[in-house]
This record gives C-alpha cells, sequence and structure tokens, in this order.
C-alpha cells in the first residue's frame, strides 16, 4: 500500500459473534478490525456474557450489542432484523461459536449420544448457515459482504478427544464451500480460518487441552502458539476487500502445523 493512511474496512460495518471475554478468538478479531477502521456490532449468548461483553464492546466504541443464543428459536432473526434498523446494510459478519457437552470431548466419538450430536452440529455447524441466509438481504444492501467462521484441524485429521466437534467442524468447513457456491453470484464470500489450539473457554473444554496445545506448539514449523492477533490479521485480510477474489476457503493459521505428516 503506498497511502500510509489506508485503512482496510474504513466505512465497513460488520457484526462479530462469539465473544465471551478478552481471550475470545472472536475478540482477538473484533480488536484488529476497528483499528482498521470497521464499525462493530457484538452478540453474546446469555445475561453473564453480556456483563463481560459490554464494557469490553463499549471500549471499542461499539453502541449495538444483542443477546443472540443461537440454539433459541427467532434469536438470529432478531439480531439481524435489529441490526437492519439500525444500520441498514452490513459489510461482513465474523461467526465465533461452536458448542458440544464437555463429557463427549473426552474418550471415544464411540460413545457418542444423538441428542449431543444433534445439539452441537446445531450451533456450531447450522447457525453458520443461519447467519448466512439472514445475513444476505443486509449483504446485498452493501452491494456484497463476507461471512466468516473458525474452524479447526480435527475437522480433517483425528485429534485425541475432539470427537464430535470434529465432526460438527467438517460440516462446517463443507457449508463455508456450499454456501461461497450459492452465494457468489451476489457477489458475498464465504471462508473460514482454522486455527491453531488457542487457550480459551472453549479450547479448554476438550479434555488433553494442555497436551494438544504444547505437542503442537513443539511441532509446528513455526515451534510456537499461534496469537489471537495473528488471527485477527488473517480476518482482516478475509473480511475485507484485500481478499475479493477469494471465497470457499479454508485458511489455515496455525503456525503451519496442518502440513506436518510425522514430526521431525
Ligand atoms: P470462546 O469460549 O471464547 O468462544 C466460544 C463462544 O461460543 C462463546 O462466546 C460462547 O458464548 C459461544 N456460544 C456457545 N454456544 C452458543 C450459543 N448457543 N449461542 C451463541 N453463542 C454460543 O472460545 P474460542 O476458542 O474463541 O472459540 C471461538 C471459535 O473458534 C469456535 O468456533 C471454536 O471452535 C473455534 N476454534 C477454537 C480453537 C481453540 O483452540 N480455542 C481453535 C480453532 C477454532
Amino acid at each position: 500500500m503506498t497511502d500510509s493512511n489506508y485503512r482496510a474496512l474504513a466505512g465497513k460495518r460488520g457484526l462479530i459473534m462469539g465473544v465471551a471475554n478478552e481471550r475470545s478468538i472472536a475478540w482477538g478479531i473484533a480488536e484488529v478490525l476497528q483499528q482498521h477502521g470497521a464499525e462493530l456490532a457484538f452478540t453474546y449468548q446469555g445475561e453473564l456474557m453480556e456483563a463481560r461483553l459490554r464494557p469490553l464492546a463499549e471500549g471499542l466504541g461499539s453502541e449495538i450489542v444483542l443477546a443472540c443464543d443461537v440454539s433459541v428459536d427467532g434469536e438470529i432473526e432478531s439480531t439481524f432484523d435489529k441490526i437492519r434498523k439500525s444500520w441498514g446494510g452490513l459489510d461482513f459478519v465474523v461467526h465465533s461459536l461452536a458448542y458440544s457437552e464437555k463429557e463427549e470431548l473426552s474418550g471415544e466419538y464411540l460413545n457418542l449420544s444423538r441428542e449431543n450430536f444433534v445439539k452441537t452440529l446445531e450451533i456450531s455447524c447450522f447457525s453458520f448457515t443461519q447467519v448466512a441466509k439472514l445475513s444476505v438481504p443486509l449483504f446485498e444492501l452493501s452491494g456484497g459482504g463476507s461471512l466468516l467462521t473458525l474452524t479447526y484441524l480435527g475437522a480433517e485429521r483425528v485429534v485425541p478427544n475432539y470427537n464430535v466437534m470434529g465432526v460438527a467442524k467438517a460440516s462446517l468447513e463443507m457449508s463455508v464451500k456450499y454456501l461461497a457456491a450459492d452465494l457468489g453470484g451476489l457477489n458475498i464470500r464465504v471462508n473460514a480460518i482454522s486455527a491453531g489450539p488457542m487457550r480459551t473457554l472453549a479450547g479448554s473444554a476438550i479434555s488433553g487441552a494442555r497436551k494438544i496445545y504444547s505437542w503442537t506448539e513443539k511441532n509446528a514449523p513455526l515451534r510456537r502458539p499461534v496469537f489471537k492477533r495473528e488471527v485477527g490479521d488473517a480476518a482482516l485480510y478475509l473480511a475485507s476487500p484485500l481478499s475479493s477474489g477469494v471465497t470457499g476457503e479454508i485458511l489455515h493459521v496455525d503456525s503451519g502445523y496442518n502440513i506436518i505428516g510425522i514430526p521431525k
């Protein structure tokens, strides 16, 4: 860039879903996107989350902070309705949320229950498709848009204890590709970041998470963990016109760990 004042998201408005606290990947993304000029709205899952999120959001100058539990009928619809009333159009959405019962993020996949399978897929995968559908009319008012979600290597390979979440992330990654094909004609791009393991609330719900962190850090090509800020930088690329020719992509931001077959 020749213009040192260039800000990739100046004048753009986006919704960030999935900040639980300052450790959340969604928070790392929000900070970077706001620094590059974006105006942000946030959603939270429950009252406890609201108390944590509201001061953080206000610190980034955000006035729109909305309740949205994606498993509750009508809450995603009401979120998009409120954003339409406040802003009209929208330029990007970051979907950074997932859920599964902790007991099933441990041991063998074989012991999966039907109830938790449905719940995990509904919250962690189906919600993204719903968000995409409801984003379309708002993106159309802006002449296009960018949808972004978060995934993990456990969608592609077996990671101990990741179990049903790996199956949900595999579905999510294919949803990214089908949605990209559906929406490309409207200039709506759909991508995912496959982040390396990070010390967050969701990350620590996986049994043996510490071993996964240390193994990955030791054996990744960069020999270090990935930082929230780096996921934020990748999100800046995918949410902004910097990636205008990119859709249906799963971008690994994982210190390179995904390329390793047998560690050296
Ligand atoms: P986090 O715990 O900070 O965020 C998870 C968010 O999901 C929370 O804000 C929670 O409120 C939200 N959520 C759960 N159920 C919900 C529901 N029913 N409705 C609305 N929101 C709901 O953890 P994180 O690690 O920042 O996770 C964000 C995303 O990144 C998830 O999709 C996760 O799978 C993915 N991811 C995490 C890692 C990691 O190692 N932490 C690695 C790769 C991908």
